[in-house]
């Protein structure tokens, strides 16, 4: 229990220190307009590459956050939508789940 916490602390660390480098990098190539035009259609399509990681990596921030959340109120074993337990190994395998397996399946 104590440690899927860790688990999960750690991993909002790099998602939140990802994002920021995602950010970073958006904001230094928004000003390039002195590039001729290979340059600028390959940094469109690899801005394009950042701005989806950036909205990954800010979707799996908040079901970190939504994990932690209800481990803090003492749920966080348990599935949020049936309530049923969800499996050790599934919750070591992806310590951010809130959902037992059957219920990701429907
Ligand atoms: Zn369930």
């Amino acid at each position: 229990m104590q440690e899927r916490k860790t688990r999960l602390e750690t991993l909002r660390l790099e998602l939140l220190e990802r994002i920021r480098h995602y950010e970073a990098h958006q904001h230094r190539t928004s000003g390039a307009l002195d590039k001729d035009l290979d340059d600028q259609a390959l940094e469109v399509r690899n801005d394009e590459v950042i701005a989806r990681l950036e909205d990954e990596a800010r979707t799996e921030l908040a079901q970190v956050e939504r994990a932690l959340a209800r481990l803090d109120t003492g749920v966080g074993d348990h599935c949020e939508i049936c309530g049923g337990l969800i499996a050790p190994e599934r919750l070591e395998a992806l310590p951010y789940t809130t959902r037992c397996m059957k219920c990701v399946k429907e």
